[in-house]
């Protein structure tokens, strides 16, 4: 019987995102005493190259947090849950104006909160605020009543809550719509997107990679609608070193196919 010749399909290219704390490094007591491993930067400075520079970071923290964690190298990242982003090519949109002020007033507005509870540290970041109660978890409740009377000051801002911390964002901004906005530029339209993350802000990106025919993978436990679920960091960092090699292998592999194959339709015709 006739065998049917194994028909050649393009690879699926992918575009990966990750949230940074807690899924490329372990979480911390404060937000500064992270630990950031000698070889994160040029680990995913690789990751990046293979993957045709189609990586990018979708963090809580500001941009300019992420370039001194891992300098030299700058990926296109969005921070503060979406209100900054800079692209692929570099270009750092202008962030709306109503969230910069807003994200002014709001902090204002919760200092009090942090006068009176000293083991709070209070985040301010360009057009987000966060208070993070991990030295005091007794404050959650405390934390989310204060948050939402200072977010009460406008109808800009909505809370969200994470680990150990409580954010107040612009209505409308999140990781899920900054993906959908890198997968509508170079390199990553096209592609296959794939997003991990670690946190309850990261389900609207799980989503938006999984509308957009990719999969959202969850580190750890907890409710989730990221079809994939990923243990810990360490395995994290594999992951993304194996993605990133098939990737180069299966760039290699079209090649080699292409080589091997035009000859032999030339020889049939
Ligand atoms: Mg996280």
């Amino acid at each position: 019987m006739p065998q049917s010749a194994p028909v050649a399909t393009p690879p699926a290219q992918l575009a990966i995102f990750t949230d940074f704390d807690g899924t490329l490094v372990e979480l911390a007591e404060t937000p500064d005493s992270i630990d950031v491993p000698d070889t994160l930067a040029e680990q995913l400075g690789q990751t990046a190259r293979e993957l045709n520079l189609a990586f990018a970071v979708l963090t809580g923290r500001e941009i300019a947090d992420i370039d001194r964690f891992l300098a030299p190298l700058v990926l296109p990242v969005a921070g503060a849950h979406g209100t900054q982003r800079r692209r692929a090519d570099g270009v750092l949109e202008a962030i709306d104006p109503d969230s910069l002020e807003g994200a002014e007033r709001v902090a204002e507005a919760l200092g009090p909160l942090i006068a009176a509870y000293p083991e709070l540290i209070l985040e301010t970041k360009r057009g987000a605020v966060a208070v993070h109660f991990r030295q005091a978890p007794e404050l959650e409740a405390t934390v989310h009543e204060a948050m939402q009377r200072a977010i009460e000051i406008n109808d800009h801002f909505v809370l969200v809550p994470g680990k150990m911390v409580c954010e107040a964002r612009p209505r409308g901004v999140s990781k899920g719509e900054a993906l959908r906005a890198f997968m509508l530029e170079e390199p990553f339209v096209g592609r296959t997107p794939v997003f991990i993350g670690d946190d309850v802000t990261d389900e609207d990106a799980f989503i938006a990679a999984q509308d957009l025919g990719g999969v959202g993978i969850k580190l750890g436990d907890g409710d989730t609608a990221a079809r994939m679920r990923i243990a810990d960091v360490g395995s994290v960092r594999a992951l993304l070193q194996g993605l990133g090699d098939i990737a180069a292998r299966e760039q290699e592999l079209v090649v080699t196919e292409r080589e091997t194959i035009e000859p032999e339709q030339e020889l049939a015709h």
